[in-house]
């Protein structure tokens, strides 16, 4: 079918708005990332009838189609040639003991505002805010500033119903016929062959499917590339009383990861790290030669280990506050960290997102600036450097003058072997999208890459769900 007949042709099959005028076309080509992909149609489903319908159409007709939350993904994860569903209209919240059921096109600053008036929260918290959705964040297995306590995304997903590319419906973990397929291709041997870190968001993650009640995991971090997520069922958390903030400075950003394994023992749940390119932005005196600051948080025991943190960081600390006022505007600060990032960078430079989210185990820090020590005196590029030090990922993203951007597949090929042989995975959060899958297979060797691919063929065996993402 031509991409032009595939809008008309579809809005014939459903009742929910399809769009394919040019605007829309335009406005969905493009997410957080730096790629542009435009898709044939845009469908708004209202109900799981009109998921069906339009993947079986799909499936049909063999038209490739690519969910799409709130498209802050910084991996084109959620562009694609073909139908680009938009899930806003599954917008349901219901609230249970421990944990909540809720649709996946909900927007995380919605789900915060209703779980608050509960008193309770949902763990993994991006940087982007309100702006994502539950279905991104299952898609992508996002976490956050926080998941150094309170895990990822993975971590947090109790049930999970989906449409598959056959237009069927169905909810892992319950599902025994899909738990059986999934179990077969896992196993405990597995998790030998993963990297021993606290996030990963790269492949799919059959190391943490070990039992039938774990079989919804495998959806975590899919990218949209196994089954459409309709809704989820996810773990919540008691709002901590009080919470103290700790800010430390650095003169190097080696010296400060070095600090974040002692810094670790006293039990933090969130320890951030920004440089000197993004310290510039925050309006507050530093002491002299301050080049990097660690954000250091308690919410439980928040005495006891604020005393601790004291006498371990007494001559590094530049404010201490439990302040609910003040603690907010220092993770405005934080959360920033991409958009003041991005001041600095000249008409004249590109800035990549190839490489912009490695994990290392967190001992192995210093390493992973090693590395990239290595490739800035190496190739003509600069690097500013942020993110979640408690849980050893960093996003390092590469500056360039444009004229020297095709340097940067090099770069990403020996940053990528370099990141996989200190422990490491080359996306702890991010996803791999358009712009690493193609690393996926580098990462975990052939014999991991083919169960990659059996799982593939559980779910979507013609391949139209989000084709080209994960395994390519
Ligand atoms: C400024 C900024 C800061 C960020 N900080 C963080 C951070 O701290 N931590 C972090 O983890 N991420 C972060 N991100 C990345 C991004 O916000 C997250 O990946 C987020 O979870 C994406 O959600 P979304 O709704 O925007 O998803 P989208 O971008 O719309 O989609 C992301 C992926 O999920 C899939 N998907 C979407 N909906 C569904 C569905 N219903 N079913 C199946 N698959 C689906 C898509 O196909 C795509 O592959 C940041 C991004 C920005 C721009």
């Amino acid at each position: 079918m031509l991409q032009s007949q595939i809008g008309p042709r579809l809005s014939e099959k459903t009742t929910c708005n399809i769009s394919w005028d040019s605007i829309t076309l335009g406005a969905y080509s493009t997410d957080a990332s730096s790629y542009i992909v435009k898709p044939a149609a845009v469908a708004f489903p209202r109900n799981e009838n009109d998921m069906i319908k339009i993947l079986r159409f799909a499936s049909r007709h063999k038209i490739p189609v690519t969910p799409r939350g709130g498209g802050t993904g910084l991996v084109g994860g959620a562009l694609g040639r073909g139908i680009i569903l938009d899930m806003r209209h599954f917008n349901t919240i219901r609230v249970g003991q421990g944990s909540v059921q809720v649709g996946s096109g909900v927007f995380k600053g919605e789900l915060d505002r209703v779980l608050r008036k509960h008193g309770r929260f949902f763990g993994p918290n991006p940087s982007v805010g309100p702006f994502c959705t539950v279905g991104g964040m299952i898609g992508t297995n996002a976490s956050g500033s926080h998941s150094l306590k309170y895990g990822s995304t993975i971590d947090n997903l109790i049930g999970v119903k989906i449409v598959t590319s056959k237009g069927d419906l169905v909810s892992l973990p319950s599902n025994n016929i899909i738990a059986k397929k999934v179990l077969k291709i896992t196993g405990p041997e597995i998790q030998k062959q993963f990297p021993r870190i606290t996030k990963n968001s790269c492949g799919y993650r059959i190391d943490k499917v070990t039992a039938s009640s774990d079989t919804q995991k495998i959806i975590a971090g899919s990218e949209g590339t196994l089954g459409i997520i309709v809704s989820a069922k996810l773990r919540t958390i008691t709002l901590s009383k009080r919470t103290v903030l700790i800010i430390v400075s650095y003169r190097t950003l080696k010296e400060a990861v070095a600090d974040v394994p002692r810094i670790l023992k006293i039990g933090p749940s969130s320890v951030e790290i920004i440089d000197h390119n993004i310290i510039r932005y925050i309006k507050t005196r530093l002491p002299r030669g301050a080049r990097c600051l660690l954000f250091v948080e308690f919410d439980d025991n928040v005495t006891k280990k604020k005393t601790k943190a004291k006498h371990m960081l007494s001559d590094r600390m530049v404010t201490t506050t439990s302040d609910p006022k003040q603690i907010r505007q220092w993770w405005t600060y934080r959360n920033s960290a991409l958009s003041y990032s991005l001041k600095s960078v000249s008409k004249q430079e590109t800035v990549s997102s190839l490489i912009e989210d490695a994990t290392v185990p967190v001992h192995r820090l210093p390493l992973l600036l090693d590395l990239v020590e290595y490739l800035t005196s190496k190739y003509p590029m600069r690097v500013i450097t942020y993110g979640h030090a408690g849980n050893g990922n960093l996003h390092i993203r590469p500056i360039l003058k444009k004229k020297d951007s095709h340097l940067l597949g090099k770069i990403a090929q020996e940053f990528f072997s370099g990141v996989i042989s200190i422990g490491g995975s080359i996306t702890g959060e991010h996803g791999d999208g358009l712009a690493r899958s193609k690393f996926v297979k580098a990462q975990y060797g052939s014999e991991i890459y083919s169960r990659f691919r059996k799982v593939k063929q559980i779910f979507d065996p013609a391949n139209t769900l989000n084709p080209g993402k994960i395994v390519t």
